[in-house]
C-alpha cells in the first residue's frame, strides 16, 4: 500500500532528523504560494531548498499534467525566475532547453521564486481569479531533477479575503495552510482550491471521511446529494473490497466541465443548480462515480507505464481502455448497484456508448490500442477536423467492450466469476503484492485465469477493428439488441450547429452526409439558412417540415470565402442498438443478469 508506506517512511526520516545531526543535511524542500493580485491571474511561488548537492542544480517544470494525457508545456508559464542564496544575494542562472532551469549551488540553502502566470480556468491547467485559485501541482511547483522521491512541505498564503483550502495532502497539525507530500508524485497528484468555498455535510465510510468541498456550487439539497454520493462511494468500495486511503475529498473547481481523478481525491467541474432533473443528476452521478472509480482504476490498478511517471515527456499506454473505457464501464455499473438509476436508464447509458462507437467512421480505423496510444497527439476524445473520422474514443468503445468482457467471463465460469474478479485480482496481485503496474499481457492473463479460457475473441475488439458481435455476449446475460437497420423520419442533413458571441457555427458534420458531402466542415460560419439569419436552435425546425429529396440553402463562411450551398437532404439509416431482456431465459441467464445488475453485497 504505497500512500501508507511512504508517510511512513516520511514519518521516520522526522525522527531521525530530531536523532541524528548529520540529517540537517539532508535536502528539505518547502514552498510557499502567494495570490496577492488574483485579478493579475499569477501566482507567485517561493521554493526554499537546502542540503541540494554537487555545483550545479536543475530545476524542472512537468510538461503534463498525469490524468490529462496532453502535453502542457507548464515551463512557458513561469516568470521573473531568480535565485539567491542564504545571504539574499543573487546567484547565478540560465534557462536550458526544454522545462529546466540550472543554477550555480554554492550555498548550504537557495531560494528560487518564480511567477505562474495562468490563462484559463480548467480542470487540467492551474488558474487564479478575483473569485479563487486553482493550483494544479505539475503546473505550480518545480522539482530538482532526479529528486521526485523528496518529502516536500507546502504553505498556502490565501489571498486576503479568502478563507479555506481544500486538497487531499494531509495538513501539518497545528499550522494553519501547512501540507505534506511525501514525495513529489503525490504532490503533483493533489491539487488544492483556496477561496470562500463551501463544504457539504461529509460522510463516513467505514470509518474514513468522504468530504465535498466546492467553489460556486449553487442552491441545491446538499443533504440529499451526499447521501447519493454516500451510495456510490459505498458500492464502489464493496465491489473492490479495500479503501485505500485515509480521507477523500471531492473537490468542486466550479462551473464548466471535465475532472480529474487522484489519489485520494478528485477535482471536478461541478455545478449543483442543475441536479434538478433525474437525467441531469444521472449524468453527475455517472460523471462522480467515474472520477472517484479511478482511484482504484488508473491510479492504484495501473498500466505498467502509467508510474513512476515521465513528467518530461509524458506516459503513452497502449490500456487507456482499460483505464478510462472499464472506468466508463464501472460507473454506469456503480450507480445502477447503488440504486440510483433503473435497469432501462443503465440499458440506455450502455446504448449511448454503442451509438457513439458505431456513429463513428474511424472504427474501421482505428483500435481501442491505437485510440489509447494516440491520445497523445489525438486529443482524448479523438482528433478533429476531416481526421475526425479516422479515430474513436476509448471512451465509448471501452465500456461496451467491458460489458461484453464481464458477459463471456460470467458465462464461461457458470456466473462464478466477472469482471469485477479481475479488478480486485489486479488490486490484489499488482498493486498490493507487486506494487506495480500490469503490462498488456499481464492484463489479459488475469482475465483468461479468472474465465478459465481463451478470451481471444474478445480481444480481437481490443486490437482490431472487427465488428462487433454484441448480440452473442449479451444474450449470455439474457439481454437482446436491436441491430437491424431502421430509418429515421424526416430529412437528413447531418450536421449540428453551436451558438458563440451572436455567430452560429457549425460543431459537428456526419461523416458521408449531404452536409458533409457539400464540403460543409467543423467551425465553419453559418450566415442564413433559407434565407433567415440561423440560430443554435435552427436546424431542428428547418428540418421539421422537410423530407428526403427536400433542398436546403445555406449560406456560410468557409475562412474568408462567403459561400452559397444548396444541399438535397438525404435519408438517415441507423441501428437503434436498443437494449432489453429477452422474453425466455435460463437459469444461467437469469442468475448472470442479476447478479451483474445487483454486484456483491458487502465486504
Ligand atoms: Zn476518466
Amino acid at each position: 500500500m504505497r500512500v501508507a508506506r511512504i508517510r511512513y517512511a516520511f514519518i521516520t526520516i522526522l525522527f531521525l532528523k530530531t536523532l541524528d545531526p548529520l540529517y540537517a543535511q539532508k535536502t528539505t524542500i518547502q514552498f510557499d504560494v502567494s495570490m496577492d493580485q488574483p485579478a493579475a491571474h499569477t501566482f507567485h511561488v517561493t521554493m526554499n531548498c537546502s542540503g541540494f548537492k554537487g555545483d550545479s542544480i536543475d530545476v524542472k517544470m512537468p510538461v503534463w499534467s498525469p490524468g490529462y494525457y496532453q502535453r502542457l508545456d507548464f515551463a512557458n508559464n513561469v516568470e521573473n525566475f531568480q535565485v539567491t542564496d542564504a545571504s539574499r544575494s543573487t546567484t547565478g542562472w540560465r534557462k536550458m532547453p526544454g522545462n529546466a532551469w540550472r543554477f550555480n549551488n554554492k550555498s548550504a540553502s537557495v531560494i528560487l521564486s518564480y511567477d505562474v502566470k495562468t490563462i484559463r480556468p480548467f480542470v487540467g491547467t492551474p488558474y487564479l481569479d478575483e473569485a479563487r485559485a486553482y493550483i494544479l501541482p505539475a503546473g505550480v511547483f518545480l522539482y530538482p531533477a532526479g529528486e521526485i522521491d523528496h518529502p516536500v512541505t507546502v504553505t498556502i498564503k490565501p489571498y486576503s479575503t479568502w478563507k479555506n483550502v481544500a486538497t487531499g495532502l494531509d495538513s501539518v497539525a497545528g499550522k494553519q495552510f501547512v501540507y505534506v507530500a511525501p514525495d513529489y508524485d503525490i504532490l503533483y497528484d493533489s491539487p488544492i482550491l483556496v477561496g470562500n468555498l463551501e463544504e457539504f455535510p461529509a460522510f463516513f465510510v467505514k470509518g474514513i471521511p468522504h468530504r465535498f468541498i466546492a467553489y460556486k456550487p449553487g442552491e441545491f439539497d446538499k443533504v440529499n446529494f451526499m447521501n447519493d454520493l454516500k451510495k456510490i462511494v459505498e458500492t464502489a468500495t464493496t465491489l473492490m473490497g479495500d479503501i485505500p486511503y485515509k480521507h477523500y475529498t471531492f473537490i468542486g473547481i466550479g462551473p464548466g466541465a471535465g475532472g480529474i481523478e487522484h489519489l485520494n481525491s478528485t477535482t471536478v467541474s461541478f455545478d449543483g443548480t442543475n441536479q434538478n432533473s433525474q437525467q441531469n443528476r444521472l449524468k453527475t452521478y455517472f460523471f462522480l462515480a467515474h472520477e472517484y472509480f479511478h482511484h482504484y482504476n488508473v491510479k492504484r490498478i495501473r498500466p505498467i507505464e502509467l508510474g513512476p511517471f515521465d513528467y518530461d515527456n509524458g506516459s503513452r499506454t497502449k490500456m487507456l481502455w482499460v483505464s478510462e473505457g472499464l472506468s466508463v464501464y464501472y460507473e454506469e455499473m456503480i450507480v445502477k448497484r447503488a440504486g440510483l438509476c433503473n435497469e432501462d436508464e443503465l440499458f440506455n447509458a450502455f446504448r449511448s456508448n454503442i451509438l457513439a462507437y458505431e456513429g463513428k467512421p474511424g472504427r474501421l480505423y482505428q483500435s481501442l490500442t491505437q485510440s489509447s496510444y494516440e491520445t497523445w497527439s489525438d486529443g482524448p476524445f479523438g482528433r478533429t477536423g476531416d481526421d475526425v473520422n479516422k479515430t474513436i474514443s476509448y471512451y465509448d468503445k471501452g465500456p461496451a467492450v467491458g460489458m461484453l468482457l464481464d458477459f463471456k467471463i460470467r458465462h464461461e465460469t457458470k456466473n462464478k466469476r466477472s469482471l469485477d474478479d479481475v479488478m480486485r485480482t489486479l488490486y490484489k496481485e499488482f498493486y498490493q503484492e507487486k506494487k506495480r503496474g500490469f503490462t498488456e499481457d499481464e492484463f489479459r492473463q488475469v482475465c483468461e485465469r479468472i474465465a478459465g479460457t481463451s478470451l481471444t475473441d474478445v480481444f480481437d475488439y481490443v486490437s482490431t477493428t472487427k465488428e462487433v458481435d454484441y448480440k452473442k455476449y449479451l444474450q449470455y446475460a439474457g439481454l437482446d439488441i436491436d441491430t437491424t437497420w431502421r430509418e429515421i423520419p424526416g430529412g437528413w442533413l447531418g450536421m449540428s450547429v453551436r451558438e458563440r458571441k451572436d455567430s452560429v457555427f457549425i460543431s459537428g458534420v456526419d461523416w458521408n452526409s449531404p452536409a458533409w458531402n457539400a464540403g460543409l466542415r467543423q467551425r465553419n460560419l453559418v450566415l442564413e439558412i433559407d434565407g433567415a439569419k440561423p440560430d443554435a436552435h435552427v436546424i431542428e425546425p428547418v428540418l421539421k417540415n422537410k423530407i428526403p429529396g427536400d433542398k436546403v440553402d445555406l449560406v456560410v463562411m468557409q475562412g474568408d470565402e462567403k459561400k452559397n450551398v444548396s444541399i438535397v437532404l438525404g435519408k438517415k439509416v441507423e441501428k437503434p442498438f436498443t437494449i432489453s431482456r429477452k422474453p425466455d431465459m435460463d437459469k444461467l441467464q437469469k442468475d448472470i443478469l442479476e447478479s451483474w445488475l445487483n454486484g456483491p453485497k458487502s465486504f
